[in-house]
């Protein structure tokens, strides 16, 4: 960490920086200019205290790190991309993997014909809440284990991995026993107490952003889980909330080419979450593509205007399909299978 200390700060408060570094476990290097003193204080910030705290010394102007302090999820010390390997699929390899389903499970029947027809249409994984994170206490709510058990026998009938949301600590043993990632949504991504016990299920784990996340927010979320032992993380975009009233969210590509950039993850985008409605969900997986994304989480309803949640952004099958032909050159073009 490099400590700046303001104009004309006396050797006393020099001394007193120092002193408190040493502290702190690190070795101080005093650089002494004609106008300013600066500390250069040496250490691995990733596993020491930040330094942070010398701001409360009138005398410290600035306290800067040098090093990122998510280091596990850092490409700093881990240049090459990390490949998650799910069942017999791999996700951040060179195939983009193409997860879809409904918002909600509903019924045997809803999620059955939904997995056939996006696998038919060439996706892997079949997403579908069972738990399900709504704003208002009176909508529904999920159909909790039974819907577990309906993506399970879609899993049977299709051979699709499941992608399943998680929405608490309590419920992580029982969600881990069906599906084959857990979802953190975008409400509950700073919920750390359930971010160490989904690592500690050991099961691979979709980590939204939160809606108004900074990137950094995330990527610490992702640390919580790979420093409890499980590195199977996947980084999810889903457009996060600004200004704008005319889509949903504001699905943010730099964020997943910054994510790209600065972790070794996985990086996926939820295109339909982002602009909540279905007509804009083709163009905005083709940018996804050309940003990088290693993959695509897309909702899916066998009748969407029927669907008891999120029916406006939500495909029908046809329209799944349609989209997926016209995917394949963009995937082709971004060097991907
Ligand atoms: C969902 O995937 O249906 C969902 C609720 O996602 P998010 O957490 O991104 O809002
Ligand atoms: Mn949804």
């Amino acid at each position: 960490m490099i400590i700046v200390l303001k104009p004309k700060a006396s050797r006393t408060q020099v001394e007193a920086v120092i002193r408190e570094v040493r502290n702190l476990g690190y070795k101080p290097h005093p650089i002494i200019g004609v106008e300013r003193t600066v500390v250069a204080a040496i250490g691995d910030e990733r596993t020491h205290q930040t330094l942070e705290t010398l701001l409360a010394m009138p005398w410290v102007d600035q306290v800067m790190p040098v090093q990122r302090r998510y280091k596990l999820v850092s490409r700093e010390g881990h240049p090459k991309t990390s490949v998650i390997r799910v069942g017999k699929r791999e996700i951040g390899g060179k195939r983009v993997q193409i997860m879809a389903g409904p918002c909600s499970v509903e019924s045997e029947r809803q999620i059955v014909d939904t997995a056939r027809a996006v696998k038919k249409a060439g996706a892997a994984f079949l997403r579908g809440g069972a738990f399900k994170p709504r704003t208002s206490p009176y909508d529904f709510q999920g159909l909790k284990e039974d819907g577990l058990k309906l993506l399970s026998l879609a899993r049977q009938e299709t051979g699709l991995l499941i992608v399943t949301e998680v929405l608490s600590e309590a419920d992580v043993d029982l969600v881990a026993r069906y599906a084959d990632i857990l979802q953190i949504g975008a409400r509950n991504s700073q919920n750390f107490a359930l971010l160490i016990a989904a690592a500690e299920s050991g099961k691979p784990i979709l980590l939204k952003r939160g809606m108004s996340m900074r990137m950094e927010e995330w990527f610490f979320s992702a640390e919580y889980i790979l420093s409890r032992g499980n590195p199977n993380v996947i980084l999810c975009e889903r457009g996060i909330r600004t200004f704008e009233t005319m889509t949903r969210n504001t699905l943010d590509l730099s964020a997943v080419a910054l994510a790209k950039t600065e972790t070794h993850l996985p990086v996926i985008v939820d295109p339909s979450q982002a602009v909540g409605r279905a007509d804009m969900v083709s163009t905005l997986c083709k940018a996804a593509i050309a940003t990088g994304a290693d993959g695509l989480i897309i909702e899916v309803h066998p009748d969407p205007k029927q669907a008891m949640s999120d029916g406006a952004q939500q495909m029908t099958p046809r329209q799944f399909e349609i989209m997926m032909r016209e995917l394949k050159p963009f995937i082709h073009a971004a060097g991907r299978c």
